[in-house]
C-alpha cells in the first residue's frame, strides 16, 4: 500500500469536506444562542435581527446582548448577567474599536469618533464586569458596548453603582442588569453619533439558585436609576437617582420584565428600593 497515495486521498477528503460543511456552519453558528441567557428578564424593544431594524437591531455576544441603533451610532440597550464566574483577575484590555459583527454594509462607530468631543467612551457592560478571561473582558470595548458619556456621570454615580453590584456578587448574589439611554443631545462626530440626554439602569437582583425569570417573586429586589448625562454630577451619590421602572417605561417606551408575569411585573415596576 502506497501509504503517500492514502495520505492525500484523505488530506483531499478532508478539503472537500471543510469546503462543503464550512458555509453550513457559519450560518447554523448564528443561530446558535448564547450559552447565558442575557435576555432571561426579556427583550424591552422587541429588537431582531433583521437588517430593516436599523434602529433596533439585536445583537447576541455570549457577554451581553444589545439592541443597537444605527441613526444614533450606540446601543439602545445593553443586557447583561453578573455573577461570580464572570469575575477574575483579568487585567482591563482598553482595546476600543468597531465592531466588525455589525452587517457589513453599514457605517461602524469606531473608537477616533470620540476624540475630543468631551465625552468618556462609557461602557454599558462595564470592563470590570467581565474580568474571568481575556477574550470576555476584550468583548466589552466595542463600540456597540459605548456610548458618549458625560465624565462626570461616568467617574461618579455610574462608576459607584457598578462597584456597588459587584459588592453584591460577592455576597453571593446573581444579577440580571439592563442599561441604555434616552434623550438626544449634540451630536458628535459630524453626526455619526448622538449623545444619549440621560442614562438608566436596571438590575434585578436574585439568589444564585433563582434561574431566569421563574427566580422572581414580588419580593425580589430591583434596582433602578435615571441619571442626567452632564457634567456636575461626579460628586452626588447613585442612590439620589433611584426610580420606578415605571418611570423609565414611560420615558424610554420600552417594556422591562416582560418575560415576568404581568402582576409581578406590576408589583416590582411601581416600588422603589428602599
Ligand atoms: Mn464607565
Ligand atoms: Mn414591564
Amino acid at each position: 500500500m502506497n501509504i503517500g497515495r492514502v495520505m492525500r486521498s484523505q488530506i483531499c477528503i478532508a478539503t472537500i469536506l471543510c469546503l462543503t460543511l464550512l458555509p453550513g456552519c457559519e450560518l447554523v453558528a448564528d443561530k446558535i444562542k448564547p450559552p447565558v441567557d442575557h435576555l432571561a428578564l426579556g427583550n424591552p424593544s422587541k429588537a431582531r435581527v433583521v437588517l430593516a431594524n436599523t434602529d433596533n437591531y439585536l445583537m447576541q455576544k455570549p457577554q451581553f446582548v444589545l439592541s443597537y441603533n444605527r441613526t444614533k451610532g450606540i446601543p439602545n440597550w445593553v443586557s447583561w448577567q453578573l455573577n461570580q464566574t464572570w469575575l477574575g483577575d483579568v487585567e482591563r484590555r482598553n482595546n476600543f474599536r468597531a465592531d466588525q459583527s455589525l452587517p457589513p454594509t453599514w457605517d461602524k462607530v469606531d473608537s477616533r469618533d470620540y476624540s475630543r468631543s468631551g465625552y468618556d467612551r462609557g461602557h454599558m457592560t462595564p470592563s470590570g464586569d467581565r474580568t474571568n478571561t481575556e477574550v470576555n473582558n476584550s468583548a466589552t470595548f466595542v463600540m456597540t458596548n459605548i456610548v458618549p458619556q458625560a465624565p462626570d456621570n461616568n467617574r461618579g454615580p455610574w462608576v459607584d453603582l457598578e462597584n456597588y453590584c459587584r459588592d453584591l456578587v460577592d455576597q453571593g448574589k446573581e444579577l440580571y442588569i439592563i442599561a441604555g439611554g434616552y434623550g438626544d443631545q449634540t451630536a458628535i462626530a459630524n453626526g455619526k453619533v448622538i449623545p444619549p440626554r440621560n442614562l438608566w439602569k436596571i438590575i434585578v437582583v436574585m439568589d444564585e439558585t433563582d434561574i431566569g425569570a421563574d427566580g422572581i417573586s414580588p419580593n425580589t429586589q430591583v434596582i433602578a436609576v435615571d441619571m442626567p448625562n452632564k457634567q456636575g454630577i461626579k460628586a452626588r451619590e447613585w442612590q439620589q437617582f433611584k426610580v420606578t421602572i415605571d418611570s423609565l417605561e414611560k420615558k424610554t417606551g420600552y417594556d422591562f420584565l416582560s418575560s415576568v408575569s404581568t402582576p409581578i411585573q406590576n408589583i416590582l415596576e411601581n416600588r422603589i428600593d428602599p
